[in-house]
């Protein structure tokens, strides 16, 4: 009697113990966290305003995509992640090493007439400190904020650029920068902008006067081409951020595209 009452005793204190170890060990492990449904969907969202943003952004640079006004507002913070989180500087670097290896395999004459023709606006100077202002292109453009931006004459240089024009020099090609900048307006900040930015030693400097007011880029700057073969120029290379830089007429042996999704120019 004494030993089956001393092994009930045994068996009680035994489930007892195993309940207190039960509720102090649920009570060390910490609760399991909670779904986080939202936080997943934004994650994949993003992930896929990435993936899109990219594939506009290829058509941009491929002229697949023409006419667009401004950049898609779901890829603002891509594009803004493009222009500073280091992508567009290597990209331009990548340009200026195709160009440059291009240039330095050609013969140039002694002639002086071997030539390039270079755009100026983000591709020589660069409006990135004017369009964080608006969006990196979200905005619509607003030509009279932008030409109050020109007059201050601050852009800078875009580096890799004005490396690729230093070296142009040196191999002894002739050098003109062709802008759709209004002459008038802006002829005497453009060139200060530029000499101070060290793009010294050009051969001239084409800027929109009068007789070209109204005109497309690509009318306006094939005409100047035009007169620059006229005058016996052969145009080795042409670079410029836009495509209306690069086509028309007398484009030159070879065309290279300076990235920008900023902005498209017809
Ligand atoms: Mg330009």
């Amino acid at each position: 009697m004494i030993a089956s009452m001393l092994a009930l005793w045994e068996l009680i204190l035994l489930m007892l113990s195993n309940l207190f170890s039960r509720l102090a060990g649920a009570k060390l492990l910490p609760p399991p966290p909670p779904p986080q449904p939202s936080t997943a969907v934004a994650g994949s969202s993003l992930a896929c305003d990435a993936s899109y943003c990219l594939s506009w952004r290829v058509a941009v640079e491929t002229n697949n995509a023409q006419g667009w006004r401004t950049v898609p507002a779901r890829c603002v913070l891509y594009i803004e992640s493009y222009m500073l989180g280091g992508q567009y500087d290597r990209d331009v670097e990548t340009a200026v090493e195709c160009i440059v290896g291009y240039a330095d395999g050609l013969v140039v004459g002694d002639d002086g007439m071997d030539a390039w023709v270079l755009d100026v606006d983000d591709t020589c100077l660069s409006n990135l400190l004017y369009y964080q202002g608006k969006q990196f292109g979200g905005a619509p453009f607003d030509p009279t904020a932008f030409k109050s931006w020109a007059r201050r004459g601050i852009c800078p240089a875009i580096p890799q650029v004005l490396i690729l024009y230093k070296k142009l020099l040196e191999r002894g090609y002739k050098v003109f920068l062709l802008t759709g900048r209004d002459q008038e307006t802006l002829g005497a900040t453009t060139t200060s902008n530029l000499i101070l930015q060290g793009f010294i030693g050009h051969e001239r400097l084409f800027m929109r006067n009068r007789t070209y007011r109204g005109q497309g880029a690509v009318a306006f700057k094939s005409t100047i081409r035009k007169q620059l073969v006229a005058e016996g120029y052969r145009i080795r290379g042409n670079v410029g951020d836009q495509w209306s830089d690069l086509q028309g007429d007398c484009v030159g042996d070879r065309i290279f595209k300076i990235p920008n999704p900023m902005y498209f120019v017809p």
